[in-house]
Order: C-alpha cells, then sequence, then structure tokens
C-alpha cells in the first residue's frame, strides 16, 4: 500500500477540469469535466490512509472513503463501486453537488501546505463508471412481502427510503405532486450543477427493481391523507420545505419581483423541454433584463447563475452580510464570478420601485456589528448608505419554512416544532401518527441532499423495524 497512496507529497491535487466560461455560460451543461481514468487514479492515490479518517466522520452517510479511495487507486473500480454504494443510494449526485468544502473534503487531513484528496470527483467517477460498464442494477429482492408503504414526496429523502424498503421486498408507493421523480433534483439544481438525465436514469432504475410512482397526486389535496394511510400499512412524510420567506416593504408586490423557486423550476422545465408560458411570455425568463437576486446562499447563486445562461443584460446579488459571512458555498460564488455576476456586499433592499411592473432596488448600506447570542455579527445600516440598481427582473432568494402539514393533511396530531417542521421521536422517525413516519427537509429544515439520503436510509430501517414488530404481534395474538 505505501507506494500506493501517500503521493499527496508528489502529486498536486486536480480537480476536474472545468469549461471555458463562454461555452458555459451559453447552455445548462454541467461545468465540470469527466475524471479520465489516469487522473482519477492518480488523485485516488493522494490519500494517506488515516487511521481516523476524518473525511468519513464529516460525511453524513459515513462512506468508507479511505476503501474506495484504495480500490481506485489499484485500479479496482467495481470494488471500490460495491464499497460506495453500500453507504449511499445516490453517490454520482452527491459526488457532483454536495458541499465538500464543508464536509468531507473540507476535514481531509493531509498535511497542512497539501490541498485535500478530490473525493467529490472520484466518487462521481466511481459510478459513472459503473453506470457505464453496467454494474448498477435495479433492486431485487430476496423476498416479496405482503406490507405496503406509502412516500409521499420523491425527493433524496423519499426516494432513498424507497430504495431500502424495496430491498427488504416490501410494495413500494410514492406519491408525488410534480409530474417527474426527483424533487428539487429535478426542479431546484439547475442543470449547470447536476444534468437531469442523471436524476432521471435513478428514477428509471427504481421502477425497474418494483418501486411504483404515482405522479401528479397532490396529498392533502386531490388525494387525502386519511385515505392514503388507510390503503398502507405505513406512510413515510418527506414532502420537503417550500414556502419561500418573503421580504415586505414598499413596491414587494409590483410585477418582475418574484421567488426563487417559481424563477428555477420554470427554468429546469424549459430546459426539459416542457410547454411553460411564464418563460415565453417572459415572466420569469431573464433575457435583455437587468436582474437583481436578493440572498447568498445556494439558490441565490443557482438564480444568478441561471439569469446569466438566459442572457440577461446584467446580473447583480445583493447580500447583507460579506463575502466571508456568506451561507453558500465558495465554489459557487466563485463560478458565479467567473461567470460574470457582480456581487453587492454589505447591501439590503429597502424598496423596489417601479408603477407596476419593477424598475429599480433601493438598497442600504450595511456594516457588520457586534455578535449577538448566536455568535454571529449583527447586520445594521449605515445611516445615508442609500444607492440604487436598475432591475427589471428581481429575484428573492431568502430561503424556505414548511408548509402547514397538519392543516394540509388534516391531521392535528401530526405536530410540528417552533420552526413548523414536523416533529419526530429522534431514535424511530415516527411522527405524533402511529405508523406514519417522516425524513427529509420537512423534518430537518432546508438541507442539503446527503442529509436526505442519510434520513431516508434511516427511516426506511425504523419503518422495516416497525412492521417487523407489527407482524410479530398479530402473529402472537392469532
Ligand atoms: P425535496 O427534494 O424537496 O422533495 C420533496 C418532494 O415532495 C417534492 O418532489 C414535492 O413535489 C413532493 N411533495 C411535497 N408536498 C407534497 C404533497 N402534499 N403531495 C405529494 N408530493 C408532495 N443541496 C445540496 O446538497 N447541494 C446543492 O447544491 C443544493 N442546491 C440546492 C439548490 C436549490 C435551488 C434548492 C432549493 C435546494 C438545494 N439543495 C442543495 C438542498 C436540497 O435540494 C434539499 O435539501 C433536498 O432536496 C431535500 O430533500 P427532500 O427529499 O427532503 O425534499
Ligand atoms: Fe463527501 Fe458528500 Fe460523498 Fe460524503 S456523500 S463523501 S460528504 S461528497
Ligand atoms: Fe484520505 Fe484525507 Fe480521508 Fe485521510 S482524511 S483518509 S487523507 S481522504
Amino acid at each position: 500500500m505505501a507506494e500506493r497512496m501517500l503521493q499527496f507529497v508528489r502529486l498536486p491535487q486536480q480537480t476536474p477540469d472545468k469549461r471555458a466560461v463562454p461555452e458555459r455560460r451559453a447552455d445548462f451543461d454541467e461545468i465540470y469535466e469527466d475524471f479520465d481514468t489516469p487522473r482519477a487514479t492518480a488523485q485516488a492515490s493522494r490519500c494517506s490512509q488515516c487511521g481516523v479518517p476524518f473525511c468519513q466522520v464529516h460525511c453524513p452517510l459515513s462512506n468508507n472513503i479511505p476503501d474506495w479511495l484504495k480500490l481506485t487507486a489499484e485500479g479496482r473500480l467495481e470494488e471500490a463501486y460495491e464499497v460506495s454504494s453500500a453507504t449511499n443510494n445516490m453517490p454520482e449526485i452527491c459526488g457532483r453537488i454536495c458541499p465538500q468544502d464543508r464536509l468531507c473534503e473540507g476535514n481531509c487531513v493531509i498535511e497542512k501546505g497539501f490541498e485535500s484528496v478530490t473525493i467529490g470527483a472520484v466518487e462521481r467517477y466511481i459510478t459513472d463508471t459503473a453506470f457505464e460498464k453496467g454494474w448498477v442494477k435495479p433492486v431485487k429482492p430476496r423476498q416479496e412481502r405482503a406490507e405496503s408503504v406509502a412516500i409521499i414526496g420523491a425527493g433524496p429523502a423519499g426516494l432513498a427510503a424507497a430504495e431500502m424498503l424495496r430491498r427488504q421486498g416490501y410494495q413500494v408507493h410514492v406519491y408525488d405532486r410534480y409530474d417527474r421523480v426527483g424533487g428539487l433534483l429535478i426542479y431546484g439544481i439547475p442543470g449547470f450543477k447536476l444534468e437531469k438525465e442523471i436524476v432521471i436514469r435513478r428514477w428509471k432504475l427504481l421502477e425497474e427493481g418494483g418501486v411504483v410512482f404515482h405522479l401528479g397526486a397532490d396529498i392533502g389535496g386531490a388525494v387525502s391523507f386519511a385515505e392514503l394511510r388507510a390503503g398502507h400499512d405505513a406512510v413515510l412524510i418527506a414532502t420537503g420545505v417550500y414556502k419561500p420567506r418573503d421580504i415586505g416593504g414598499i413596491g414587494a408586490n409590483l410585477e418582475g419581483v418574484v421567488p426563487a423557486l417559481d424563477y428555477l423550476t420554470v427554468s429546469n422545465r424549459q430546459n426539459l423541454g416542457d410547454a411553460v408560458p411564464l418563460f415565453d411570455s417572459g415572466a420569469l425568463n431573464a433575457q435583455g433584463k437587468h436582474v437583481v437576486v436578493i440572498g447568498g446562499g445556494d439558490t441565490a447563486m443557482d438564480c444568478v447563475r441561471t439569469a446569466v445562461r438566459q442572457g440577461a443584460a446584467s446580473v447583480k446579488c445583493l447580500y447583507r452580510r460579506d463575502k466571508a459571512n456568506m451561507p453558500g458555498s465558495m465554489r459557487e460564488v466563485k463560478n458565479a464570478e467567473e461567470e460574470g455576476v457582480e456581487f453587492v456586499w454589505l447591501a439590503a433592499p429597502e424598496a423596489f420601485l417601479g408603477d407596476t411592473h419593477v424598475t429599480a432596488v433601493r438598497a442600504a448600506r450595511m456594516h457588520l456589528g457586534l455578535p449577538d447570542a448566536s455568535g454571529r455579527q449583527s447586520v445594521e445600516p449605515i445611516a445615508g448608505g442609500h444607492f440604487t440598481l436598475q432591475a427589471d427582473l428581481v429575484i428573492k432568494a431568502l430561503g424556505f419554512d414548511p408548509e402547514d402539514l397538519p392543516q394540509a393533511f388534516g391531521e392535528a396530531d401530526l405536530t410540528v416544532t417552533r420552526w413548523g417542521t414536523l416533529k419526530v421521536d429522534n431514535r424511530t422517525f415516527m411522527t405524533g401518527l402511529p405508523g406514519v413516519f417522516a425524513a427529509g427537509d420537512i423534518v430537518r429544515g432546508a438541507s442539503l441532499v446527503v442529509w436526505a439520503i442519510k434520513d431516508g436510509r434511516d427511516a426506511a430501517s425504523q419503518i422495516h423495524a416497525f412492521l417487523q414488530q407489527n407482524a410479530t404481534v398479530s402473529v402472537a395474538a392469532e
């Protein structure tokens, strides 16, 4: 091992090449090129095979990173894929969109002065290769079980749970109000971070494995929750969080001031080839417009970069703190800057100007004050520091809250936390309703894909335990 691994002292870090800026500004394809085999092998060999691998500790799925890096360095890719897929239902997706700088790679302990191992890119390479070689197979349960489980929500939490339950042989039915599978993977996250074929490939694989999808099924709307629950032995709620945090003030209701997810969903649909009147009419299309995006998270980064690709006349991102205090991934901020987005730091909107349609944003200059109770520096306006930015389209990307599910589902016993997320027992993932479980953003609040996968897997194992226990109780009662 010693000669093959520990190559970080000799080999510099190499991330996958990025496509040239003019080329990537013109389409919605992924910006990173694939790793080729020599580069993936060489980069994997930089790992020093730590006895206590901090990369693994800081991966929400506790992926066995050192083992699959070593297998990749040795060219044993099929085994690397087996190890990688044992703990992750979508390694090729996490490899692309996990904020690795804050998770595995950010905690890689290669000595100071050497850059971390490129864990995400190797993870992506392993599973992309596995798909190419035909090693990725649909689920084949060893035995079929009669019990059925309903999963509400076909996002990463619901899909991970569906796969794990199907492996156990349950009859798994996934219900989603959308017409496609993937949740935010399909309609939130843009193609330049995650191409849609990658999500659709997982959808088709689950279908081939026997998971039944019921699309266009709005639970709590056309189909009542009680009806759904009565038809299944257990239910998992994995509905995500979709209520946009709003911004009030003068002109907030003007035409052209729009929520981020409406804008991104329309763009994703348009790229998927759907007829989208709101895009064609120009209402949710940045072409030729001066665009101002408000917010500093990953959703704001996705909006600015989408606007660039739609041919906006100018794209500015207004954020009330500075770059160092931005919640968005630094990798995405850098990509946005390269693509021509202008960041206006320490600035907050005060009013949206215009008669019926927005024409400008009036903003206040801010400065960072003393830390508050949470330890984060407060933000205060600078007296007299006002300025105006021209804007035909203003996109609000201020985060998301949960919808009122107890009301929508007509279930008062579905209790919520003070943030409106569903309350579950931490160990069992069960809500206040027996046999009803919950996972993903609807429990955690807006989070990450990798956490949704982890929660979906854990909830599935708790559902399995619950159904087994119930089966034992009914046999004993007979
Ligand atoms: P979702 O993915 O939201 O899926 C929930 C599903 O439930 C949806 O399909 C919805 O249609 C369905 N649903 C909701 N209510 C009902 C109902 N009543 N009946 C039927 N179906 C219903 N995370 C990362 O790790 N990396 C990123 O780069 C990243 N970028 C992001 C960019 C954007 C713009 C956004 C908004 C989020 C991003 N995230 C990112 C966060 C990540 O997408 C979420 O944390 C993750 O998708 C949550 O998974 P989930 O399964 O809990 O919910
Ligand atoms: Fe890193 Fe995410 Fe992969 Fe874990 S799942 S190893 S955090 S990229
Ligand atoms: Fe390898 Fe870095 Fe993980 Fe150590 S922390 S095992 S060097 S990837």
